[in-house]
């Protein structure tokens, strides 16, 4: 059964209630979470699940693609079964700062795509850091520089996130989200749409902040050459 995914509907939620579906080991499946799991880009949530007195550590988390179903890697599931009624307890600081890169990786992949007409092949956002790739001829230290720069500068404007649900036919009809809806699954009916006003939209799963303020500052680590035309910028969030 689906696992329903309380994350795309509030990032913010950091306690819920559910009903254990399955247990097979050390793994649990509940009947909703706001754990995220490792995909889209962004890194697994960790915290507790805890019943009655006992917590359980959520080392990882995982979804699968096509049933939907998001597995908890508990440290041990002793105690736990099929029916129970637990409490999930996120890591938030972990899952701020994810929140905050993931943010981060958006504001400066626009800004990469509006001003050096470099498109992104990929990214993934980690604790310690996020990286992204971009299609771009050279590796110029200083494009990077100046894509930073901006998406602190648009972290200053303090605008204000939008995150709403649109119906997938109409989503497609949006320029700058086409690409991305596309991969997406046709029978999803509906997408979830992330809008950074005035600089960024997409169909987008993960979670996000509520402000681009608080993203906090952006700086970046490395720059890598990753073959012909492909360069990869590693930065983080202070
Ligand atoms: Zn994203």
């Amino acid at each position: 059964m689906q696992t329903k995914q309380l994350y795309l509907y509030d990032s913010y939620k950091k306690e819920f209630e559910a009903k254990i579906q399955n247990v097979n080991g050390n793994q649990v499946i509940l009947d909703q979470t706001s754990f995220h799991p490792l995909t889209g880009g962004v890194s697994y949530d960790m915290g507790h699940i805890k019943k009655g007195d006992n917590q359980h550590k959520v080392l990882r988390v995982e979804i699968n693609r096509e049933t939907k179903e998001i597995t908890h890697v508990l440290d041990n599931a002793k105690g736990l079964s099929q029916g129970n009624i637990v409490k999930g307890i996120l890591d938030w600081e972990r899952r701020y700062r994810l929140m905050r890169l993931h943010t981060a990786a958006h504001l400066i992949a626009a800004i990469m795509y509006r001003d050096f007409n470099a498109l992104v092949t990929g990214g993934q956002v980690e604790y310690e850091k996020a990286k992204l790739d971009f299609n771009l001829p050279k590796t110029e230290r200083e494009i990077f520089e100046d894509a930073v720069a901006k998406a602190n500068k648009e972290m200053d404007k303090g605008t204000a996130l939008k995150t709403y649900f649109l119906d997938r036919k109409e989503a497609l009809r949006m320029p700058g989200i086409v690409k991305l809806a596309k991969r997406t699954p046709p029978h999803v009916k509906e997408l979830r749409i992330v809008e950074i006003p005035g600089i960024d939209v997409q169909a987008d799963g993960g979670p996000h902040i509520n402000n681009t303020r608080e993203v906090g500052e952006i700086s970046m680590v490395k720059i890598e050459n990753k073959g012909k035309n492909q360069r990869r910028v590693y930065f983080t969030v202070k």
